[in-house]
């Protein structure tokens, strides 16, 4: 029979995975407990609400065989089984999760580690100790079953094949010994409970294996060996463990194998109330953003248990958006079993954990934040944004929780730094929270009016992100100051006398400045003079609550297309730079100069303030046309 060829990407990985130099080859066998488990879960599933299942909790048991001579191990469950079609679909490809991007060049260790975690390629690991695989499943219900075999990346078989039960069993023939591997060490019931030990200890169904034990017969100094069914893992979950029983690393090894993450987590929660809702929690922070989190593929939600069987993979009732990166767990045993989703979303019991959750989350933050200024800047940089985002989405009703564990570069030393870490600043005098907007921390520092307020040695926030502004807008003040963008024309540095001289400069203006604008058809609301510039001559400002940053951003979205969202822009003039002098100039003696000034002036406002311009090229001949 001619083999099959694995998908493209599939093949890549086998060939990595038969030669592997990765270190931790033994996962393997978690990786394929863990889907026996899974397999398990599924027809445990559907028995809640399937007459036609009739298998009991006990009935299920996943099984492992060594056999040495044979070089074999063999791991076997009594879950729901595969078709043909999906031993083809699951096991002939793993391009599945969409996402599997190979880079090219040198595939070095690290790189190796990134893959094998990242991507569920759990089966294909076995390919690092195993030289053949087969697996023989049926279906649940089917009467056939079917064989899939394969040596690696030269492709597989699948065939008819006799299965009296239902469930799967893997057949790995374990590859030989090599000067640096002793790969036949799999095959020793002492390796083999060690590894259950360490990474599937808490799976909730018996993991079994007939060992060999050595016993002295009675009345005799003889000794005989009898052979014993052994179940080699507790069964009891990591979170119903006593915490002194549980080390960091097991937490890590749970949380990496259930959540899918090859990194460790950056913070373990656990909680047990007991009183007015009586719960275990236990939740994880990712140390890294998920490539999906800022997508529409991306599921909030933590799964429960009641009394240690899992009822929902993914409850999303009992996380807030704003948390919506926390992984984790609730058991409680106050839940029915067969809970519906619609009567989820009603049960009061739900609402109280999932309150109860969001303050220990928020007060755990806060502690990070407070003793390991780190780490929390690490969480900051991977989820910040979602913080932001829980602000400005709940129209500040999420305020007092978010406001304090928020976090903005500081003009200061470009360092992260808190709203409080701001006002703890400042002087009692300065009644705002100045803030600027821009792509980048270099494009802020350069525009005009920061350098400013700078001069004026007041701080300021550098705001790089879309939702920045539009959460500090939400906020409003902080601690009774009031937030400003340092573009917009309420910035109001000056003293007194400079700004009756402004006042002054700017009515004697009128005439010039209405020139100006109608000679930019439209493109400002307003010129003024301004003494906001430090030594620049021209800059843009908004008047009105919509900034031009902010313009940028909903002009952005998806849908904006015929919206056409405008900011109220000003063009500022530098009212002490020669500029104006020469503009007041040919306002008297060449008008016609005087619009060809208008326009390079407000191109030159909107580069400085990190715009692009609409007319490139006209702007580039009126330039040229002067050098001339
Ligand atoms: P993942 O488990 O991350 O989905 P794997 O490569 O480990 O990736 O497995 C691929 C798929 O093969 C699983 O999603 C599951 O559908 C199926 N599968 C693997 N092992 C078993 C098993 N023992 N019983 C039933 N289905 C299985």
């Amino acid at each position: 029979m001619a083999k099959k060829q694995f998908k493209t990407e599939s093949k890549k990985l086998l060939d990595m995975m038969v030669n592997s130099i990765y270190t931790h080859k033994e996962i393997f066998l978690r990786e394929l407990i863990s889907n026996a488990s899974d397999a398990i879960d599924k027809l445990y599933f559907r028995s809640l609400t399937d007459d036609s299942v009739t298998l009991k909790h006990d009935d299920y048991e996943i099984r492992i065989a060594a056999d040495k001579d044979a070089r074999t191990l063999t791991v076997s469950d009594n879950g729901c089984g595969m078709t043909k079609d999906e031993l083809e679909n699951n096991l002939g490809t793993i391009a599945k999760s969409g996402s599997f991007d190979f880079k090219k060049g040198d595939e070095n260790q690290a790189e190796e580690i990134d893959i094998i975690g990242q991507f569920g390629v759990g089966f294909y690991s076995a390919f690092m100790v195993a030289d053949n695989i087969k697996v023989m499943s049926r279906a649940y219900g089917a009467d056939e079953a079917f064989v899939w075999e394969s040596s690696g990346a030269d492709g597989y078989t699948v065939k008819a094949c006799d299965k009296p039960d239902h469930g799967t069993v893997i057949i790995l023939h374990i590859k030989e010994d090599t000067d640096d591997e002793k790969y036949a060490a799999y095959l020793e019931t002492y390796r083999i409970r060690e590894l259950i030990k360490k990474y599937s200890d808490y799976i909730r169904y018996p993991i079994r294996m007939l060992t060999e034990h050595r016993h002295k017969k009675d009345d005799s100094d003889e000794y005989e060996t009898v052979k014993e069914d052994e179940t080699l893992n507790s069964m009891i979950p990591i979170w119903k463990k006593s915490p002194s029983e549980v080390s960091d690393e097991d937490y890590n090894n749970y949380y990496k194998d259930k959540f899918g993450d090859y990194e460790a987590p950056i913070k373990v929660i656990r909680q047990k109330t007991e009183g007015s809702a009586d719960y275990t929690a236990l939740l994880f922070i990712p140390s890294h953003t998920p490539y999906d989190y800022y997508s529409r593929e991306y599921e909030k939600g933590l799964q429960l248990y009641s009394s240690g069987v899992m009822i929902m993979e993914k409850c999303k009732e009992l996380i807030p958006d704003h948390y919506s990166f926390v992984k984790g767990l609730v058991d409680s045993a106050d839940l029915s079993l067969n809970i519906s989703r619609e009567m989820l979303q009603h049960d009061r019991q739900l609402k109280i954990i999932a309150k109860a959750l969001e303050k220990k989350i928020t007060s755990e933050l806060s502690k990070m934040l407070k003793t390991d200024r780190e780490k929390y800047e690490t969480f900051f940089k991977a989820f910040g944004a979602q913080l932001k985002w829980g602000i400005y989405s709940s129209f500040g009703a999420n305020k007092d929780t978010l406001q304090d564990l928020i976090m903005f570069t500081s003009s200061n030393d470009k360092k992260l730094t808190t709203l409080k870490e701001y006002v703890e600043r400042t002087a009692e005098e300065q009644k705002k929270i100045y803030y600027a907007v821009g792509e980048s921390i270099e494009k802020i520092s350069l525009l005009p009016q920061v350098e400013a307020v700078l001069a004026h040695n007041y701080e300021v926030l550098y705001l790089t992100e879309d939702i920045d502004e539009f959460a500090l807008q939400i906020l409003r003040e902080y601690d009774g100051k009031e937030f400003l963008n340092v573009c917009t024309e309420n910035l109001d540095l000056a003293d007194d006398a400079d700004k009756e001289k402004l006042k002054e400069a700017n009515e004697g203006a009128k005439d010039v400045f209405e020139f100006i604008r109608d000679s930019l058809s439209g493109a400002v609301a307003k010129v003024q003079y301004t003494n906001n510039l430090h030594n620049h001559a021209v800059s843009l400002s908004s008047e009105g609550a919509l900034s031009v940053g902010m313009e940028q951003i909903l002009n952005k979205m998806p849908g904006a297309e015929d919206q056409h969202i405008k900011a109220e822009t000003v063009l500022e003039i530098n009212v002490d730079h020669p500029i104006k002098d020469k503009l007041n100039d040919l306002f008297e003696n060449d008008k016609d100069k005087l619009r060809d000034y208008s326009k390079i002036l407000y191109a030159q406002a909107r580069l400085v303030n990190g715009l692009s311009i609409d007319n490139p090229a006209e702007i580039a001949d009126l330039v040229c046309s002067l050098m001339l």
